[in-house]
């Protein structure tokens, strides 16, 4: 997952975007300079050539006037040739009539004079391995057809030159674009630093921390900081919206808890000396008691853990030797449905903690591990310990939780499975109050447990 988010990571699109226009601007560039050298190169000798074609019958006339026609035609291919140009006149049937002296020495030159398809416009073609710019033009001498002229002009070196300066310039294109590639990717994620910045400080924001982020970037770019500042308002508002339902909950459930206690102690009084009760009438009131009981229990949850929230909850730490309260423990739940088996060792093992809040820890997982088992199994109790915690744990054979609930179940009303829940009873707030009381005391809880299988609750406390 982490390799995919890469993948489609602002950093490498930008990178990847900006390299493949660079070098897409770059392969342009050294297109065209290749392009313009190659002309400039073929249009140079081009129009040596066609000089040559426009003074060599002139040449060919004057020299005539004072020798033969032949002897005249070869003094001007003489005059004109150089090693890397070489002239040939044919007659019409095709017979060479005269030639450079370089044409009649060695295989380049009879291959040259026995080509047939010479162009009249200037064209490259590679004969021998060389490069020569060849093209034909019917000779006229005094208004008669003497036959055709060749010119053929050697370029190899020009074109090997040419080659060279392509490769060096191919090589230099490539090495640009690798530094510059990389001095993209340094600049792009330098110019990301204070976004990646503003996500590790709002990663570990929860309720707690709400309104004590502060997101302040210094050099971040002016668009990055705007983000910052609505975000940080965002942040505050919804600090502001999270304390006020918090001490909305508060004020309720403390003012809905004094009078449903003292609606409780009617009930239950009524309940007491109520001897002339009928059985529908008794059967009402202690469906209404019992409610009302549970409903009291809930808002002092929720007080509890309101408190907590605030840092109000107020802890008469003592040390406790555990071994005495889990015995205390299985004393007091010996009429509880299913039967509780306290598993204590030799040592006395002792931490610091409240003993009553510590009492409504292990019998909230007790009450639990009864709640949820439908099998006649016990529940275990398990007290050992490690080198510098104390270790409780609750384990049953009951329903068990699944693994996707697992992390949720400490959540405040979160229950596995709501209609079955509601049959059973309970609020959603036990396994929060446990959790919110276990750290108070510096302890952590954790749970193993697999659907049908059981669950075991583990609570570590630092040992005294
Ligand atoms: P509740 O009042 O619903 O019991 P808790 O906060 O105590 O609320 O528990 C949250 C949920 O975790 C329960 O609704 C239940 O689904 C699950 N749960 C808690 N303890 C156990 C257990 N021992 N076995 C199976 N499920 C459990």
């Amino acid at each position: 997952m982490k390799q995919l988010s890469h993948l489609t990571s602002l950093r490498l699109r930008l990178t990847v975007g900006i390299a493949a226009m660079s070098i897409l601007g770059l392969s342009g560039v050294v297109l065209w300079i290749s392009w313009q050298m190659q002309s400039i190169l073929v249009v140079t000798h081009k129009n040596n050539t066609r000089y040559i074609v426009g003074r060599f019958p002139s040449d060919v006339e004057i020299y005539s006037d004072m020798v033969s026609l032949e002897e005249g035609t070869q003094k001007a291919i003489d005059n004109l040739s150089n090693p890397q140009t070489l002239l040939w006149v044919k007659t019409p049937q095709g017979e060479i009539f005269a030639q450079s002296q370089a044409l009649q020495m060695g295989m380049t030159g009879s291959n040259l004079v026995s080509l047939t398809d010479i162009p009249p416009q200037p064209e490259l073609q590679k004969v021998n391995n060389r490069y020569w710019l060849l093209c034909s033009t019917k000779l006229v001498v005094k208004g008669v057809t003497l036959g055709n002229f060749y010119i053929a002009q050697d370029i190899t070196k020009d074109q090997m030159m040419f080659w060279g300066v392509m490769r060096s310039l191919l090589i230099i294109s490539v090495m640009a674009t690798i530094l510059m590639t990389i001095a993209i990717a340094w600049y792009i994620q330098t110019s990301l630093t204070p976004l990646k910045r503003m996500s590790q400080m709002t990663k570990d924001i929860d309720p707690e921390t709400l309104g004590k982020v502060q997101l302040e970037l210094e050099n971040a770019p002016s668009e990055v900081k705007e983000l910052a500042g609505t975000l940080q308002t965002t942040l505050t508002r919804l600090a502001h919206a999270w304390d006020n339902q918090r001490q909305l909950v508060s004020n309720v459930s403390h003012e809905l808890r004094t009078p449903l206690t003292v609606v409780s102690g009617y009930l239950q009084s009524t309940l007491r000396r109520g001897n002339n009760l009928t059985d529908l009438q008794r059967e009402a009131l202690e469906t209404a008691s019992s409610e009302a009981d549970r409903t009291v229990q809930l808002l002092q949850d929720l007080l509890d853990l309101a408190r907590a929230e605030h840092g109000g909850m107020y802890f008469n730490l003592e040390t406790i030797v555990l071994n005495e309260l889990l015995t205390e423990i299985e004393g007091m739940v010996h009429q509880y449905p299913l039967p509780v088996t306290v598993s204590l060792p030799t040592q006395v093992i002792k931490v610091k903690g409240d003993k009553n809040r510590l009492k409504q820890v292990f019998l909230n997982l007790i009450d639990n591990a009864v709640k949820y088992s439908h099998s006649p199994e016990p529940i275990i109790l398990k007290l050992s310990h490690n080198k510098q915690q104390a270790k409780i744990e609750v384990c049953d054979r009951g329903v068990g939780i699944p693994l996707a609930d697992q992390t949720r179940i400490f959540e405040r009303f979160y229950r596995v499975d709501e209609a079955r829940s509601r049959n059973i009873g309970g609020t959603g707030l036990g396994l929060s109050i446990v959790k919110t009381l276990v750290e108070g005391m510096g302890g952590t809880i954790h749970v193993i447990s697999g659907p049908h299988q059981g669950t075991t609750f583990t609570i570590l406390l630092p040992l005294f």
